[in-house]
């Protein structure tokens, strides 16, 4: 492993160089070019990677980031492995490489079986992958001994369909990704706004006046998101970025688009940097409100007071529980100087055409939706909802993690969603609540669920406690996993372990000599259309086809044709439009090149119980950090996208071939009597158990003092299961208190 220094900006022409060099070490040219023509274009393919949006006028240099590219490449590989790989390798031996090896091996190429006590995987056709899948799920005792995990790939059409059998089935138990993400942001906005998905769309983003960016880092995990930035800075507005860590992309970008990227100078991205310490967001607010509320007290004009008469609800108890704090102990938690806080109040006061972007930085805490309930207040005393140029914006993850939730999967269904499928298919619905990611290790961990489906994803190295979910899937008698690439899930499986392998974005869907496309919906609420290009020859089916096939082998008594309606997708288009408001002409408005779904938080209409928007109190972190502890936060390496590793460089931050590193202050560093490059084993101690991890590569880093972090998968080692988000069940994958020591070795 190689430590040096971080680069001044991101992107420019190195990105351009990586992504070629990766794509062509895994594709063959022709196969490139045929893909990147159509990524992210009208009518074209849908990245793989994440939920950002396209614009309307698409760039004929490409649509496309590095990660993109990477993420093409890791999907659409020339490399393949069947039945003599896993007859090379067993289990045992698999598990004992990197997620970077497993990743790199290739595409699966058939259906895969290991049962109890073999130690090889063997092949199985579909049908008797089937019905071996269907047995098991009618032999359970209750429908609710069975969980179905959902990844945020997964099209609007699969999803339907899948969710759709499960609660046929009998169950609500669908977690998804979206528990280990952007879970707080759902409750915490639909509580205040009405709806749990951001308001804004990339034209506010251009008329904004100020920009806030909390927890995210734009350069590695939605790229083009520095080229929407760049021209809302063309525009005027200011940025603000909230982050602990310097992350080299939120200071200088060059694009690559543009000649001055390749020869000329960057474009400075923040205008003010804040690196607030880990989990101190909600003092940070308050301290920036307190001053607000001095500035509208002494000069009025501040807050949009109209807005807050007529459209908000509670401000009055906000107003006295936000006066109650004591400033200087509120600045003091922040770790920053009085003058920066001055500074973005500056940047803020005569301003109502605020955005606020956030990602996991806020989301992965204990008090994750108080965080976004704060930024919520500080939007409402500004007025900065409802108008142009104005909102907020929580930047999704994976490309279709927030339109799998639209069409139904989640395990607290409303009432309404239950209704339309009781009527337009004649069932009973479950109604209880299902299980979240949370509860559904737990459930499986104590033997209260026997059987574990995944429609995509990596779910052991998403999950948090990697000790604890792996002993949660091996109780399982069953596990089936939907996957285009092999990983870690696979090897730690139930008595029995199924892998079902399908075709990906990038390929091509054809059924009864006709083309099919899929339907994602965007960060932003649009939802459009995705074909793949590459004829795949593997034994490999769509998922919809999959969940069909599974729901025609187990519900025997099913009026439904479930493969009647896999063989043309308008079919299930047909029905998604029957049951999910926002869906209307879906066939016909997908064609004409997508569609804008409702959304009353973006025109000033707030679906809550009071018709208003709604200030909250929210509370500052009650947990203390000794002075022999450190507040650890997780990250991902820029060769990274979730939980597939591209690489094992992280350029962004001066780390390049390895992933065992963990990221310190300079002062800590003296303190403890460490240097660079000295190993160290971390430890996190919560209700009686340690969890432990050894050995990893000391490397400073501009972040606070107190504050650490570490790549995941590496580090969910040491986030217990129990320490999550109080109201939306995230795990606290962001602030973990933990112990560092001298590794012995
Ligand atoms: S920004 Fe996201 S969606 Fe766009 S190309 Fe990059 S990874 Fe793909």
């Amino acid at each position: 492993m190689k430590i040096k220094k971080s680069p001044v900006h991101a992107v420019g022409s190195k990105s351009v160089f990586k992504a070629s060099k990766m794509a062509t070490k895994a594709m063959s040219l022709p196969k490139t070019l045929v893909l990147l023509r159509k990524l992210n274009q009208k009518h074209g393919m849908d990245c793989p990677g994440c939920a950002w949006p396209d614009p309307d006028k698409r760039s004929k240099l490409g649509e496309f980031c590095e990660n993109g590219v990477k993420a093409v490449a890791e999907e659409a590989t020339d490399r393949k492995i069947g039945a003599e790989f896993f007859h090379k390798h067993s289990v045992k031996d698999l598990l004992d490489r990197s997620d970077y090896w497993l990743g790199q091996q290739g595409r699966l190429q058939q259906p895969m079986i290991i049962e109890n006590g073999d130690e090889y995987y063997q092949p199985i056709s579909w049908d008797r992958a089937f019905t071996l899948i269907a047995d098991q799920l009618n032999a359970l005792p209750s429908p609710d001994e069975a969980i179905f995990y959902t990844s945020g790939r997964t099209s609007n059409e699969a999803a339907f369909l899948y969710q759709l059998f499960v609660r046929m089935f009998g169950t609500n138990n669908l977690p998804d990704c979206s528990n280990m993400c952007h879970e707080s942001s759902g409750v915490a906005l639909k509580e205040t706004l009405g709806i749990g998905k951001g308001s804004v769309t990339l034209e506010d983003l251009y008329k904004a006046e100020v920009i806030l960016i909390f927890g995210q880092n734009p350069a590695t995990n939605h790229p083009r998101m520095l080229t929407a930035l760049e021209k809302a800075k063309a525009h005027g507005a200011k940025i603000i970025s909230i982050n602990p860590l310097k992350e080299v992309g939120l200071v200088k970008f060059k694009n690559p688009q543009k000649v001055k990227g390749w020869v000329g100078s960057s474009t400075n991205i923040s205008d003010l940097y804040l690196q607030v310490r880990i989990n101190e967001d909600v003092a940070l607010l308050k301290s920036i409100l307190i001053k607000l509320f001095d500035l509208e007290e002494t000069q009025g004009g501040i807050f949009d007071t109209d807005f807050i008469r007529n459209k908000t609800d509670g401000f009055e108890e906000f107003k006295k529980d936000l006066l109650s704090n004591n400033l200087n102990d509120l600045i003091k938690r922040t770790g920053l100087a009085e003058n920066e806080i001055d500074k973005a109040v500056q940047l803020l006061k005569d301003k109502n055409k605020i955005i606020a972007c956030w990602a996991m930085g806020l989301t992965q805490h204990v008090n994750a939706v108080d965080n976004i309930r704060e930024v919520v207040n500080l939007l409402l005393l500004k007025g900065s909802i409802g108008k142009p140029g104005a909102g907020t914006c929580p930047v999704r993850g994976h490309s279709n993690v927030q339109g799998d939730r639209t069409v139904g999967i989640s395990e607290r269904p409303g009432k309404d969603l239950l209704d339309k499928l009781a009527t337009n298919f004649g069932f009973d619905p479950p109604t209880k609540h299902g299980y979240s990611v949370v509860e559904a290790i737990q459930a499986m961990y104590d033997n209260k669920a026997g059987v574990f489906f995944a429609m995509g994803g990596n779910f052991l190295s998403a999950s948090p406690d990697t000790h604890y979910t792996t002993q949660a899937l091996k109780n399982c008698t069953l596990t089936v996993h939907v996957s285009t690439k092999l990983n870690r899930s696979h090897l730690v499986h139930g008595k029995t372990g199924i892998i079902l392998p399908c075709l990906g974005r990038t390929d091509r869907i054809i059924k009864n000599g006709k083309i099919q496309f899929v339907t994602v919906e965007n960060s932003m609420g649009i939802v459009h259309s995705s074909q793949g290009m590459i004829q795949n020859k593997a034994d490999l089916l769509p998922e919809p086809e999959i969940v069909a096939r599974i729901a025609h082998q187990t519900l025997k008594e099913s009026k439904l044709d479930w493969i009647y309606l896999t063989d043309d997708y308008n079919r299930i288009r047909d029905l998604i439009e029957e049951n999910i408001p926002g869906f209307n002409d879906y066939n016909s408005r997908i064609n004409s090149g997508g569609f804008e779904l409702p959304n009353g938080a973006r025109n000033g209409v707030f679906k809550t119980a009071s018709d208003k928007a709604i200030f909250t109190i929210n509370k500052l972190p009650d947990y203390e950090i000794k002075e022999n502890e450190y507040l650890l936060t997780t990250i991902r390496s820029h060769d990274q996208f979730n939980t597939t590793i591209y690489g094992l460089d992280d350029r962004y931050r001066g780390v390049f071939d390895g992933r065992e590193v963990i990221f310190m202050n300079g002062e800590d560093l003296k303190r403890e009597k460490l240097k660079a490059g000295d190993r160290v084993d971390i430890s996190s101690h919560y209700n009686d158990t340690t969890r432990t991890i050894h050995s990893y590569t000391v490397v400073p880093y501009d972040l606070p003092s107190k504050c650490l972090a570490m790549y995941f998968p590496e580090a969910n080692v040491l986030v217990p299961l129990d320490l999550h988000a109080r109201e939306s069940l995230t795990p606290s994958s962001k602030s973990v208190i933990v112990k560092i020591s001298k590794s012995k070795d």
